[in-house]
């Protein structure tokens, strides 16, 4: 059961029953803690919400789910060959609005409604957009949307189709960020609000549990504001704390593009934080993220999990792409396919060994980028 909110960078305590954006002493993102003593085993529902005791909401509703989380666990057999290490693939191409994105909004909306808020804005390079605007028109609450230009058109469409408010930006996800400031709206951007990292850190349990409650060697995540990754790293301390699990975690990557890739930069200068990385491009638009908000605690889960963080450029990306398709019959988002171009460097300076059971996540459809070049 949901306790309360807690600080991530001071631990300053926060009332989880009202709405909450930043810490109100150190401007850091909350995160929110559960009374473990009180948490049961796994529902029958084939959603997210088998794991409600670990969730935020407090009384889930049965209509509103769209039927978001329990993605398959798919061996990629042909590239584990070829790369000569054992790749598992989390698909979360087969979930509402194409992109894992669901997730976090499923359950930040879901919170949000609960909370009695009418209405959400956020920045967004395309997915997490078309993803809140559909859970929020489906709950009944208001959405301004704001975007960069050059993301992708579909995601531009589907935000448009939910009856949002959708302003287009010159720039980046922060120029965006810029050109909403002064709307009057609960700001649910990356980690500004304390309940996405909840919705995504079910990808955690997932893995876990379909993995007959056992954690692999090593989970390669795509990277941009990072709240999979934070949200499979709290997941499995939650799990380790209810006793589901067991000894060392597995090592966390973080992979981006060479055009933007501020977590690899301060990893390998052993910084506690990231530096706001200019002039950011990257065909892979969701880890296109110049300074992420929660870098500090992206840092520390790679570091505390003896992971890594790797950036990988993108004609390896698109090569990765089609030789996924072509090899696996699998059409990865360009973020998805950078996590295989990830094992390929890995394995090659033999930072990932021979028996290493790898989990990829693929985290959207690639029939979302009709406009990216293979
Ligand atoms: C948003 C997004 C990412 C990055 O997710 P974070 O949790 O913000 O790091 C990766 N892939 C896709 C397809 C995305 O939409
Ligand atoms: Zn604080």
């Amino acid at each position: 059961m949901l306790s309360h909110l807690e600080c991530a960078r001071c631990g300053l305590r926060h009332d989880a029953d009202r709405p909450q954006n930043l810490c109100r002493s150190c401007v850091s993102p909350l995160v929110a803690r559960y009374d473990l003593t009180k948490v049961g085993r796994p529902t029958q529902d084939n959603s997210l919400w088998r794991y409600r005791d670990v969730l935020p909401v407090r009384v889930p509703d049965p209509h509103f789910s769209l039927g978001e989380g329990m993605t398959p666990l798919v061996p990629l057999p042909a590239l584990s060959r070829q790369l000569d290490v054992n790749i598992l693939m989390k698909d979360e191409s087969l979930i509402p609005t194409g992109s894992f994105k669901a997730r976090g909004a499923a359950v930040g909306v879901a919170r949000a409604k609960e909370l009695g808020i009418e209405g959400i804005k956020m920045p967004t390079n395309g997915n997490a957009g078309a993803a809140w605007a559909l859970y929020a028109a489906r709950a009944g609450l208001r959405s301004v949307i704001a975007m960069p230009e050059d993301a992708p058109l579909i995601t531009r469409e589907e935000v448009e189709a939910s009856g949002a408010e959708l302003r287009i930006v010159p720039g980046t996800i922060a120029d965006a960020a810029q050109a909403i400031k002064d709307v009057d709206l609960f700001d649910a951007s990356t980690l500004k609000e304390p309940y996405r990292i909840e919705g995504k850190k079910t990808m955690g349990y997932e893995i876990v549990e379909q993995l007959g409650w056992r954690v692999p060697d090593v989970i390669i995540y795509p990277t941009g504001g990072g709240v999979g990754l934070i949200g499979i790293h709290k997941a499995l301390h939650e799990m380790l704390e209810l006793g589901w699990i067991k000894g060392k975690l597995p090592r966390l990557v973080a992979v981006q593009s060479t055009g933007c890739a501020p977590i690899v930069k301060a990893f390998d200068e052993g910084a506690a934080e990231s530096a706001f990385w200019d002039n950011a491009f990257t065909n892979a638009f969701g880890i296109n993220v110049p300074k992420p908000l929660g870098d500090f605690i992206i840092l520390q889960a790679i570091r505390e999990t003896n992971g890594t963080a790797i950036a990988v450029d993108d004609g390896q990306i698109q090569e990765d792409r089609t030789e996924t398709a072509r090899t696996e019959g699998v059409f990865l988002c360009p973020e998805g396919a950078a996590t295989i171009s990830a094992v390929r460097a890995l394995r090659k300076d033999g930072w990932l060994n021979q028996n290493d059971e790898v989990v990829v996540l693929n985290t959207g459809a690639g029939i979302k980028y009709p406009a990216v070049r293979l």
